[in-house]
């Protein structure tokens, strides 16, 4: 138990039970402060999805507890990371394994709905309340207040903004946002592969023109398998028929796993960012996460941001002599970087999707001829974070 963080904050209030909301919740509960964790959906979705996280993070979700037998139900580790042109031939390849095993933790292939069972178990129970929409938050002396869709309050010593992308927080903080189309449209799975043993520990990366796809193994003999396109297409795309025919001549790898998912498992996205909003605190309310710095899925960053948005201010608030200045140092320790994040997955979106033949075939020359030393080099900022 951390005293110096007990004694000056008692409980803490959390809007949304994801990624950051629940890891919030077990940071704080480790160090002896009690939580509050507020969810406006009732159940947890019956559709598995996934993400990777890289080596720091999942060093971060070690440090509060989750051990090897935890692990192993929320994902498996990534040993080669392969990045192929459209019709499948390999353009680069990165050693993931070996280099985030020198960083002392393995990058993951996660299981969405699993890691969040996996961290709620530690929680005391009734930590969670679920079917609970929060709309605003409003902060006074030392103390934050929670105001939930039914009219009713909670209030705490502090609230944190774990409400995702789509955030009723981010206004009580900073008023009106912005969300960004990043004028793409895609879809997602996790299915069996019973008959590929070869994609064991793998996550393939396939760019294209003017769309992207990647598979990765998630344990269990499952994998997961997205796609992207431009929006424009997106009425051409809705199907598992025509995902298959707009994607003719691709890698045949992902033709056989999207074949073999039921068209009932395939989930469709839009993709979105926001622009760097002016504050992430308000007094006693602070943001984390998607509502905070939400970014496109093309970097591959947003959850791993947001594990370390939870490391850090849990730090700050352990360390900075009053609460008002920890929420500050947090913000001064992550918006800058989480801001350039999200120009990294702008920049990400184009790279890998490039649109004119030429510049996708210097593209992959580029990658084809990358000395080994600087593949392994981006490996290594990959899974440090840095
Ligand atoms: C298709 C796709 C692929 C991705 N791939 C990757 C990847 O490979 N690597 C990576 O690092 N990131 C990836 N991301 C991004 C990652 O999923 C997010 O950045 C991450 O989930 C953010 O965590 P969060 O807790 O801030 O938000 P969320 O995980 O979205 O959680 C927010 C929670 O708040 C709840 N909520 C919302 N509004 C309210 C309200 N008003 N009151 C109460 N509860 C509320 C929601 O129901 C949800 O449970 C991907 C995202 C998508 C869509």
């Amino acid at each position: 138990m951390s005293e110096n963080l007990s004694n000056r904050i008692t409980k803490v209030l959390i809007a949304g039970a994801g990624v950051g909301g629940l890891t919030a919740a077990l940071s704080l509960h480790r160090r002896g402060v009690q939580v509050e964790v507020y969810e406006k959906y009732k159940g947890m979705q019956r559709h598995t999805t996934g993400f990777t996280l890289w080596s720091y993070a999942i060093t971060r979700l070690q440090e509060l507890g989750l051990g090897p037998s935890e692990m192993e139900t929320v994902g498996t580790p990534v040993e080669v990371m392969e990045i192929r042109n459209q019709k499948g031939r390999l353009i680069a390849k990165m050693p993931i394994g070996e280099v985030s095993r020198e960083l002392g933790a393995d990058s993951y292939e996660i299981k969405r709905p699993r890691l969040l069972e996996a961290i709620e178990s530690q929680l005391p129970e009734g930590t969670v309340r679920r079917g609970v929409e929060c709309v605003s938050a409003e902060s006074s002396g030392d103390a934050a207040t929670l105001e939930f869709a039914d009219g009713s309050k909670a209030t705490g010593d502090l609230v944190i903004g774990a409400d995702g992308i789509h955030s009723n927080l981010r206004a009580s903080v900073s008023g009106p946002s912005e969300l960004r189309d990043s004028g793409y449209r895609g879809c997602s799975a996790v299915t069996d592969y019973t008959s590929r043993d070869d994609l064991a520990h793998f996550h393939i990366d396939i760019w294209g023109k003017g769309g992207k796809a990647g598979i990765a193994d998630v344990g269990e003999g499952r994998i997961r398998w997205y796609l992207t396109w431009k929006t424009k297409l997106d009425n051409e795309m809705q199907t598992r028929e025509q995902l298959l025919s707009a994607h003719q001549g691709w890698d045949p790898i992902l033709l056989e796993v999207i074949e073999s998912t039921p068209e009932s498992e395939i989930l469709h996205h839009q993709f979105f960012d926001i622009a760097a909003i002016e504050t992430w605190r308000r007094g006693r309310i602070v943001l984390l996460g998607d509502a905070a710095h939400a970014t496109t899925p093309f970097a591959a960053m947003g959850a791993n941001m947001t594990i370390e948005d939870v490391a850090v201010l849990t730090e700050q608030l352990e360390q900075a002599p009053e609460v008002d200045s920890a929420l500050a140092a947090f913000e001064d320790a992550r918006k800058q970087r989480t801001e350039d994040i999200v120009s990294k997955g702008q920049s990400m979106a184009r790279l890998t999707q490039l649109h004119s033949s030429f510049a996708a075939w210097l593209r992959d020359q580029a990658f084809l001829h990358m000395p080994e030393k600087e593949t392994e080099k981006v490996t290594r900022e990959m899974a440090s974070g840095e």
